[in-house]
C-alpha cells in the first residue's frame, strides 16, 4: 500500500484546496491535489457494476440523493470513461475486500471498489464532499482517497418495544446509518411494553400484545399514568420492505425477539407462556391505567406493561409448549430476515417465578441443573440448537454467559466490557455495546432538560471509546467484531427525540468503528463535527446542541 500511495503522493502537490475535506468517519488516507471539479446540474453516470439498470442500488441511491438535496439530474449512460461519475469494479491492491478508492480529477469523479458495498461507501464519501448549503456551487477539490473500515460490525440498535416507530422512520434511521457508513441495524422488536412484529400463527401477539392501555408519566416511578393507548406493529409485508430498503443501502437487519425475560407483552397475549397463567400482572396502583384496572376487574389476568423496569413474569422454562411457541415464532422471523443472526435477548430475566414453578423445578431435577442460572443456560442452548439447525447464529446480551455459554453463540456486552472479554477469551465472537460509552439513551449534557433514563455520555466520551479492550490477550482480539450503540426508548416517545438522542453521538461512533485507531483525534473530529451539524440540518435531522453547552463536560450528580 505504501509504495502505491507514495506514487500518488508525489504526483499531487501539498497545496490544500480552499475547500476543506470534512469527512466523517475519517478516511484512511486523503491526498489533496491541485484544483477542483464542479458538479454540474446535469451529470452523466457510468455504473460498471450494473450498467444501464436504473434500479441498481448504487445508481438509484446516488441519483435520488443528488436530486433530493441539490436538484441535480443524473443521466445513466453506458459504460464509458468520459462520464462525469464512474463507478468501477477494481481489484483493490491492498486493504481487504471492502476497500475503495475515491478519486476526483478536474474532469470528473471515479470510485473504484471490489464490490458494490464498498462502492457505496465511496458514494457516501462523495456525499460528504458536497456543500452543506444546497444552493452553493458543488465544487469538490481534486483529491484521492483510499479507505476501508476498521471493524466489520458497525451497528445501531433501536428499541421499538417501549415506543413504536413507524416504518417511515425506520427507513430514515437506516438512511442515517448508511450516511455514517454503519452497516448493521439491530431491530429490538419485542418488549414487556409491546410486541411489534406480526406473527401469523399467533395473531394475539399483535392484536393484544402490541397495545398497552397507558404509560407512566415522566421519569420512573412517574407521576401517574397517562391513560392513553400506545400501540403499533409491523406487518410481515412491512418488514420485508424494511429489510429490502436496508439491503439496498448495504445495511444488515438483525431482529431481536426477547426471551426468556422482557416477555410481558407476549404473556399478555398468551398467558400459558407464563409459569403462572392465573397470577395477575402486578402493576402498582399509582402506575396502572384506569382501563387496565377495569379490565382486570372483569377477569383479564395478564397485561402489557405500562411502566419501565424488569418484571418477574417471564417465559416458563419448564413447559415444552413455551419452546414450541418460540420455535414457531422464530420460523416466521427466519423466513423474513436473511441475516445469518437472530438476537434472542437473554438479559434481565429474574428467576423468582422459576424458583416457585413446579414445571421449571421438575425440568431442573430431570436435567440435573444446579440452579436457575443453569436453567436459563438450558433455555438459551435449546433455542440455539434450533436456530443452528436452521443455519442461523444466536446473539444474546452478556447474561447468556451465566450458567454456561451456548456453544456457538455471539455475545453483546452491555454491562461494561467484562462479558465481552470473558466470551472472547472463550473464542466466542463479541460485539461491544457497553453502557459506559455507547448507550444513547443517556443524557448528553449536565444541563439536559428533557427526561432521560439517566447516565451521562457526551459525544466526546463516545469518541474516546476503544472497542478492543486492553485486557484482552492479542490472540483473542480477532473475536471483537465491532461495536454498536443502543437506543432504548423508555424516554423517547417520538421520533424527533430519537434523533436528538442519536445525533451527534452517532457521528462519533461511526469514527470509532470505521477509522483506524491511529487516525483518530478528538481535536480534528471537532472541526469536522461542526460541518456535520450543517449536514444534519440539511438532512432535516433534529440533533442535540449539547456540544455547544459549556456544562456538557461537567460531571453530573448521579
Ligand atoms: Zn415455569
Amino acid at each position: 500500500m505504501k509504495s502505491y500511495f507514495l506514487a500518488i503522493y508525489l504526483l499531487f502537490s501539498f497545496i490544500v484546496s480552499a475547500q476543506e475535506i470534512n469527512i466523517i468517519p475519517k478516511p484512511l488516507e486523503i491526498n489533496v491535489g491541485k484544483g477542483s471539479y464542479t458538479l454540474k446540474n446535469k451529470v452523466t453516470l457510468a455504473n460498471y457494476f450494473a450498467d444501464m439498470k436504473p434500479d441498481d442500488p448504487l445508481t438509484s441511491y446516488l441519483t435520488n440523493y443528488l436530486k433530493k438535496y441539490y436538484g441535480v439530474e443524473v443521466k445513466l449512460v453506458p459504460k464509458k470513461f468520459n462520464a462525469d461519475i464512474i463507478l468501477f469494479p477494481t481489484r483493490m491492491p491492498t486493504g481487504g475486500a471492502l476497500a475503495y478508492k475515491f478519486s476526483v480529477t478536474q474532469r470528473g469523479i471515479r470510485i473504484d471498489a471490489n464490490f458494490e458495498e464498498s462502492a457505496f461507501h465511496g458514494i457516501q464519501t462523495l456525499i460528504q464532499l458536497l456543500p452543506t448549503n444546497t444552493t452553493d456551487r458543488k465544487e469538490i477539490p481534486v483529491v484521492e482517497i483510499y479507505d476501508r473500515a476498521r471493524f466489520d460490525y458497525r451497528g445501531m440498535h433501536l428499541d421499538v418495544g417501549r415506543h413504536f416507530a413507524p416504518v417511515s422512520f425506520i427507513k430514515k434511521y437506516i438512511d442515517y446509518l448508511a450516511l455514517h457508513k454503519l452497516n448493521t441495524f439491530h431491530w429490538h422488536l419485542t418488549e414487556d411494553q409491546g410486541w411489534r412484529m406480526e406473527i401469523k400463527k399467533y395473531p394475539l401477539l399483535t392484536s393484544v400484545g402490541s397495545k398497552r392501555n397507558g404509560t407512566i408519566i415522566g421519569r420512573y416511578p412517574g407521576k401517574g399514568n397517562d391513560n392513553k393507548t400506545h400501540e403499533g406493529y409491523y406487518t410481515q409485508e412491512e418488514i420485508k420492505e424494511v429489510v429490502q430498503y436496508a439491503k439496498d443501502r448495504f445495511v444488515e437487519v438483525i431482529p431481536e425477539i426477547e426471551m426468556p425475560g422482557h416477555s410481558s407483552a407476549a404473556i399478555a397475549a398468551y398467558p400459558w407462556l407464563s409459569c403462572f397463567p392465573n397470577r395477575p400482572t402486578n402493576i402498582p396502583s399509582y402506575m396502572v391505567s384506569l382501563k387496565s384496572v377495569e379490565q382486570q376487574q372483569k377477569g383479564r389476568v395478564k397485561l402489557v406493561q405500562e411502566t419501565w423496569g424488569v418484571f418477574d413474569d417471564v417465559f416458563c422454562a419448564g413447559k415444552d409448549s413455551t419452546f414450541n411457541f418460540l420455535e414457531n415464532v422464530l420460523d416466521e422471523v427466519i423466513a423474513l430476515f436473511p441475516s445469518k443472526y437472530v438476537h434472542i435477548g437473554g438479559d434481565e430475566c429474574p428467576k423468582t417465578h422459576w424458583k416457585q414453578c413446579p414445571s421449571c423445578q421438575k425440568r431442573m431435577k430431570e436435567l440435573n441443573l444446579k440452579d436457575e442460572h443453569e436453567l436459563q443456560s438450558y433455555f438459551v442452548q435449546r433455542i440455539e440448537k434450533y436456530l443452528n439447525s436452521k443455519g442461523k447464529t444466536l446473539i444474546g446480551w452478556d447474561e447468556i454467559l451465566e450458567g454456561g455459554l451456548a456453544p456457538n453463540a455471539q455475545v453483546m456486552s452491555w454491562r461494561g466490557e467484562a462479558g465481552g472479554i470473558a466470551a472472547a477469551k472463550e473464542n466466542h465472537y463479541v460485539i461491544m455495546t457497553p453502557g459506559s460509552h455507547v448507550y444513547f439513551d443517556h443524557k448528553q449534557t449536565a444541563n439536559e432538560d428533557s427526561v432521560t433514563i439517566g447516565g451521562f455520555t457526551t459525544v466526546q466520551k463516545v469518541y474516546s471509546y476503544e472497542p478492543v479492550p486492553k485486557e484482552l490477550p492479542e490472540t483473542q482480539t480477532k473475536f471483537v467484531r465491532g461495536a454498536q450503540a443502543n437506543v432504548w426508548t423508555e424516554y423517547m416517545n417520538n421520533t424527533s427525540k430519537v434523533e436528538y438522542m442519536i445525533f451527534p453521538r452517532m457521528a462519533a461512533l461511526s469514527e470509532v468503528l470505521w477509522s483506524s485507531k491511529e487516525n483518530r483525534s478528538w481535536d480534528d473530529f471537532e472541526k469536522r463535527l461542526l460541518v456535520q451539524f450543517k449536514r444534519y440540518t440539511m438532512w432535516g435531522a433534529n440533533y442535540s446542541k449539547a456540544y455547544f453547552d459549556p456544562k456538557s463536560t461537567l460531571e453530573t450528580k448521579k
